[in-house]
């Protein structure tokens, strides 16, 4: 069976399923499942501005599948948020959390708002209400919320402390990336980037690549993008362009990481929820727009930004060898194909950033159990789970002669038919 041919987003996402499905025996009924997101709502969030006037922000929460276990994905505020994107991101979270064997499905949400616009009484009113309005469908056995583009631990600890309100009890399992001192675990802060380098440095033997010989370039300079700079210089890799929003910088010696990344810290506000500086803000730099660092001839490619970054338009005139996928979807489909033709290998978002749902992961169990992990087992942890993803879709993609994209969605469908077809034939009458 095909899907239907739609447009936006979630269309272009779903088109992976179908390229996976010719490798993978899958029962009519679970692809008839996964091609519907099981719950999307949509909600509206009256939030008292600091000015006394009445503000109402749209909000987003998707349960995309919730047959390998409780659905598990972040919170993002943009400007761009839709149904559409908050869809696809749960999609992604789907297959991402089967990639890596977590018993989770995948969920997402988002609001549609500038978050650098509002102030800090603003924003933690904003997310006080957001839980207010979907706190009946949330819950640590039912959808677990974690932090995404422009949330952090601050705000996922407003989250859980006005759930907590609501329930009238304390359920930290609720949210992951918590602060630590709210039942936070060591590590998850760094998780996406460091998940992100030990997925690198599994695969860099395989391609015969010598830190010190291979140029990187990345765009986004968040959460994810920034300590996994650090990561690979201190590696040794020779960073030749960062970037953020603003617009990005680029050295062919490479760039000196830490002191772009001190820059961007010493200009944060004091009371800033967000860090005000831009990587253009570092002097004796040359100046790269993010469209042309998408272009240089590097050995390593990582889009750490946003989607839809490499698409039909720009996918011809790429020439990194490699591209490493922090962002969730930065490739469209239809790049996928053109840089395929083009022998650039792509390393999938489903693999790539998983780091940071993994150490939720990790998060979840200790908040259930009681019992806190030390920063040490939190990275050996991870690191376990990160190389046998990596080793496992590697494998499968030269046994299949299939690209890595395509075998992460194969072993994450043959997972999800397996859970599905084991629950036997009550989905015959209901779906609960
Ligand atoms: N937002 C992150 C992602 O896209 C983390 C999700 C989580 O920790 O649940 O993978």
């Amino acid at each position: 069976m095909t899907l239907e041919p739609q447009s936006g987003l979630f269309a272009d996402a779903s088109l992976r399923l179908e390229k996976a499905l010719q490798y993978v025996t899958l029962p009519e009924d679970a692809l008839e499942y996964l091609r519907h997101p099981k719950s999307s709502l949509s909600v509206s969030i009256p939030v008292r501005m600091d000015n006394g006037s009445l503000q109402v922000f749209q909000g987003y929460r998707v349960r995309y599948d919730d047959t390998r276990g409780p659905t598990k994905g972040g919170v993002r505020y943009h400007p761009k948020v839709s149904l559409d994107e908050v869809q696809s991101l749960a999609f992604w979270m789907t297959f991402k959390c089967a990639v890596l064997n977590l018993p989770f499905g995948g969920g997402k949400g988002g609001i549609t708002l500038d978050p650098k616009a509002l102030s800090k009484m603003e924003l933690e009113r904003l997310s006080r209400g957001y839980i207010d309005a979907i706190a009946d469908f949330i819950g640590p056995d039912v959808d677990i919320l974690a932090p995404d583009v422009y949330t952090n631990p601050m705000i996922m600890g407003w989250m859980m402390d006005q759930y907590n309100v609501i329930q009238r009890k304390i359920t930290r399992a609720v949210v992951t990336g918590k602060p630590l001192a709210m039942g936070g675990s060591e590590g998850r802060d760094e998780a996406t980037g460091v998940g992100a380098f030990m997925v690198i440095e599994t695969i860099a033997p395989k391609l015969g690549l010598v830190p010190a010989e291979t140029t990187v370039a990345i765009q986004g300079f968040g959460n994810a993008g920034s300590i996994l700079a650090i990561q690979l210089w201190k590696a040794g890799y020779r960073i030749v362009a960062v970037s953020d929003s603003q617009g990005g910088i680029y050295s062919a010696q490479g760039l000196d990481i830490p002191s772009i990344q001190y820059q961007k810290e010493s200009t944060r506000r004091l009371q800033a929820v967000y860090c005000d500086g831009s990587v253009c803000s570092v002097v004796d730099h040359q100046a790269i727009s993010n469209e042309d660092l998408l272009k240089l001839e590097v050995d390593i490619l990582i889009p750490a930004a946003l989607e839809n970054q490499i698409t039909e338009a720009n996918a011809d005139q790429i020439k990194a060898k490699y591209i490493f996928e922090v962002a969730n979807g930065p490739i469209t489909s239809a790049a996928d194909t053109i840089l395929d033709r083009k022998g650039i290998v792509v390393f999938p978002d489903i693999l790539v950033n998983a780091g940071g749902v993994t150490v939720s992961y990790f998060e979840w169990v200790q908040n259930r159990s009681g019992l806190y992990w030390s920063e040490e087992e939190v990275q050996q942890q991870l690191q376990k789970r990160m190389v046998k993803a990596t080793e496992d879709l590697w494998h499968l993609a030269q046994k299949k002669a299939i690209s890595i994209r395509t075998a992460g969605y194969v072993l994450a469908l043959e997972r999800i038919g397996e859970a599905i077809a084991v629950k036997g034939t009550r989905d015959y009458y209901v779906r609960a």
